[in-house]
């Protein structure tokens, strides 16, 4: 069974403007695969990296790493999910589609009282602070921790993980309504990451010396968040939203007091056997007890999906932005 889709490609690598909308077959799937019909699909920085060309994709490439919806044909030898489940899934691309094949063992079933747009707005997001707090540098509660871009998607999930832990969240963000949003959901404090003095609160907030930070904003902030480690402070540098770090110095790290620097990325974690179910389970329990949830603030359509990247790379939006196919 064929199936004309609706589809987000890209044949160059550059701006917004390269996502195309096309239309294309969907194949009946293979053995070991399943086709699912895609209800909700989450928007990730990551996906505007692999659009401009910083994190490479073969092209003509499909867009969109995560999403959710409802199996609609499997393969052979595809015995533990069935046609009308519901299922989540983190990938490499191709999410941003009417419908997508994937091989079976790369989805998660949705529990019931999980919707589709909730766990296509989370899952991607939740597991990368899943594995940065408990997997890259372990937290135990008590610590006070620096998180950049704590109003963005993984951010708020960060702010109620963080709260969940007992940690407290030092966030910082461009506005002060977004750090507002974060403390809403529970950062102890949030700091304007523009401000004249921000070198001064950091050290203030932390008691002259944060033992981790974890910066998604890469370039612009690698140096302020250098010098506002304690000694033996790891920085977890985990994304690029302001352009990839250049160079990593091993004289900085031993002059400023013995630094740890890494810098990790969710699909390794998806490659250990069992990583992925493990984690999710995990997050659908705790969204299921009311800790874990996506604030999802803004909704697009496929046809929209240009718009969708200029408001997430303009820093225009807050919590978790999706699109409904
Ligand atoms: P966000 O919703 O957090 O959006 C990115 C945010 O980064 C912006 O809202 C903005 O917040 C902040 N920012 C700071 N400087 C800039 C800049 N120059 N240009 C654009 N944004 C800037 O995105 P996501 O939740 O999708 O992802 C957050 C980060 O986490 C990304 O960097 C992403 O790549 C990374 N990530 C890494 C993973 C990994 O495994 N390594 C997995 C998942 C995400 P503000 O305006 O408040 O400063």
């Amino acid at each position: 069974m064929s199936d004309r889709i609706k589809a987000i490609e890209i044949t160059e690598f550059g701006g917004p403007e390269k996502l195309t909308l096309i239309e294309r077959a969907c194949p009946a799937p293979a053995a070991g695969e399943l086709r699912v019909r895609l209800t909700a699909i989450g928007i990730n920085m990551a996906d505007t990296y692999q659009r401009t060309g910083l994190y490479p994709v073969q092209l003509p490439a499909g867009m969109g790493n995560e999403g959710a919806g409802i199996v609609e044909a499997v393969g052979d030898d595809v015995s533990d999910i069935k046609p009308g489940d519901r299922v989540a899934f983190v990938t490499g691309q191709g999410a941003y589609a009417e419908a997508i094949i994937l091989p079976a063992g790369a989805v998660v079933r949705l529990p019931d009282g999980i919707e589709d747009a909730q766990a296509a707005a989370i899952l991607l997001k939740a597991m990368t602070v899943d594995y940065l707090f408990n997997d890259t540098f372990p937290l135990h509660g008590g610590e006070t921790v620096l998180f950049h871009a704590a109003a963005g998607g993984v951010g708020l999930i960060a702010c109620q993980w963080a709260r969940h832990l007992g940690v407290s969240l030092i966030g910082t963000a461009s506005t002060q309504e977004k750090c507002t949003r974060a403390i809403h959901h529970g950062a102890e404090a949030c700091l304007i990451l523009e401000s004249e003095n921000i070198a001064d609160e950091l050290n203030a907030a932390s008691n002259g010396g944060f033992r981790v930070i974890y910066d998604s904003v890469g370039k612009s902030t690698y140096e302020l968040s250098l010098h506002a480690l304690a000694p033996f402070g790891t920085l977890v540098s985990f994304g690029n939203a302001s352009g990839p770090i250049e160079a990593v110095s091993p004289a900085a790290l031993a002059s400023l007091g013995s630094l740890y620097f890494t810098r990790p990325t969710l699909f390794t974690f998806l490659m250990q056997p069992g990583w992925m179910q493990k984690s999710a389970d995990k997050i659908f329990a705790l969204m299921q007890q009311g800790i874990l949830h996506a604030e999802i603030n803004q909704r697009y359509r496929l046809e929209d999906v240009q718009r969708a990247h200029e408001e997430l790379e303009g820093r225009k939006t807050t919590g978790c932005s999706i699109i409904l196919p």
